[in-house]
């Protein structure tokens, strides 16, 4: 499979050139050539098959010769060695959670996918590359756990002081080894933009090989769509028409998501639910993207001003508006909103679900108003414990800590201190 740049000009690259790569010379995003549907007999089938085996003939197309097929399977089988349950919470409505990974978010599959991939095309080089990513809470715990002590790998992570949990900054701060963690004075709009000219600063390049762990990569990002298939898997018998929910922030998660579709997966719709971040739902309201700078928010994995893959959204749809409105509606919610949520979830179903999740819940209900009679499955994208101290207020219930959270909770945290990109090319060139 060759992958092109969004921007054109870049010449096409292999899987592994764009892994390795990151973002294209000319700062596009890259994108595979082509999407194949799988064969109807996969979807009737589905039940029968195994979350490796429903990953690996969904993935297989977009990595081709680059890692030899049983490497593949090995690689999926590490990745996916954890339960992604889809749980009823009403009538019409489940849940499909994706935390039961290490640090408890979704973003590790993606994370550990990507691990792998560079271990493996890594294995016999003595080159090193660096990993540089930016992060709005989760990914930094899911990159620092899913490449913890791979060789030939550094990573260095970027994340906004005072705006992530105490429990997801504990997770990217205190593994040590091959992981460092900068703590940035500004948001996380500032970080994402230093690792963009992080990547095109000639200085850098000159001295290391870069690449990004964002999901502007395509081993981060294009793994997430399993996720989908995992969810179509478990609510194919109910006999309904599905629509997906999914709380969004940079948009690769939901991107990933209409790549299922495009591989024949059936959906009726798409929501993306966003919090006060809500530069999509105003595109998708008056056709004009104006990104801006993030607000703060409860649900603070989602505070993104400029999301990076909704370029790639719009691409599928050939950047045609109404095509898009077909199959995607976007909408957004206040931190009180995603409160009330939380709550009433709790109260009238027993079941916690963090901010993120109550975001995509209410983005669910909000088109369901119309659909009624539709299978809805809103993304619990993380555990509650992970946004102990506001969950625990507004149930007004003690959360119990899983043991992923616990080893963490009482290690010190390591970080070093930058306001910016000069502090970031400093440490880069001379740590
Ligand atoms: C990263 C994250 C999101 C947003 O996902 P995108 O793919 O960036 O849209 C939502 N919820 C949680 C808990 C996250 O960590």
């Amino acid at each position: 499979m060759k992958y092109y740049s969004l921007q054109k000009i870049a010449p096409e690259v292999s899987f592994k050139e764009a892994v390795i790569k990151g973002i294209a010379p000319d700062r596009g995003l890259y994108f595979p050539e082509s999407i194949s549907p799988l064969p109807d007999s996969f979807f009737e089938n589905i039940e029968d098959l195994s979350n490796q085996e429903i990953a690996f003939n969904a993935i297989h197309q977009f990595v081709s010769k680059d890692i030899p097929n049983e490497n593949l399977k090995e690689i999926l089988a590490d990745v996916l060695d954890f339960e992604f349950p889809l749980v009823q919470i009403e009538e019409n409505v489940a849940t499909l959670e994706l935390f039961h990974g290490p640090t408890m978010a979704f973003k590790d599959v993606g994370a550990r996918f990507m691990a792998n991939c560079l271990g493996y095309f890594s294995r016999d080089k003595d080159d090193e590359v660096t990993v540089l990513v930016a992060t709005s809470g989760d990914t930094g715990g899911a990159v620092a756990n899913g490449f913890l002590g791979v060789k030939g790998v550094n990573v260095v992570i970027l994340y906004p002081s005072g705006k992530v949990s105490d429990i997801q900054e504990r997770q990217l701060t205190t593994l040590g080894e091959n992981i460092t963690a900068l703590e940035v004075a500004g948001t996380f709009d500032d970080c994402q933009k230093m690792v963009k000219t992080a990547f095109l600063d000639e200085e850098l390049l000159e001295n290391m090989q870069l690449t990004s762990a964002n999901s502007i990569n395509v081993a981060r990002w294009l793994p997430q769509l399993f996720y989908f298939l995992f969810a179509y898997k478990q609510a194919k018998s109910k006999g309904k028409d599905i629509v997906f929910s999914v709380p969004s922030g940079n948009f690769g998660n939901i991107c990933a998501g209409i790549v299922a579709q495009k591989l024949g997966m059936p959906v009726k719709h798409f929501v993306a639910a966003t919090n006060v971040n809500d530069t999509v739902p105003e595109f998708m309201k008056t056709g004009k993207y104006n990104p801006k700078p993030s607000s703060a928010t409860i649900s603070n994995a989602m505070d993104v001003g400029d999301p990076s893959n909704f370029i790639r959204i719009r691409h599928l749809f050939q950047d045609n508006l109404d095509r898009l409105r077909e199959h995607l509606s976007s909408y957004s919610f206040t931190d009180s909103e995603t409160k009330e949520a939380l709550l009433k979830i709790y109260t009238e179903t027993g079941y916690i679900a963090d901010p993120h999740g109550a975001v995509g819940y209410l983005g669910l209900k909000k088109y369901q108003e119309s659909f009624p009679d539709t299978y809805g499955i809103f993304m619990e994208t993380a555990h509650p414990v992970k946004f102990l101290d506001v969950v625990e207020e507004t149930i007004a219930q003690a959360l119990e800590i899983p043991k992923q959270i616990q080893k963490v909770m009482d290690k010190e945290k390591e970080s070093i201190q930058i306001d910016s990109f000069k502090g970031l090319k400093n440490f880069l060139l001379h740590a």
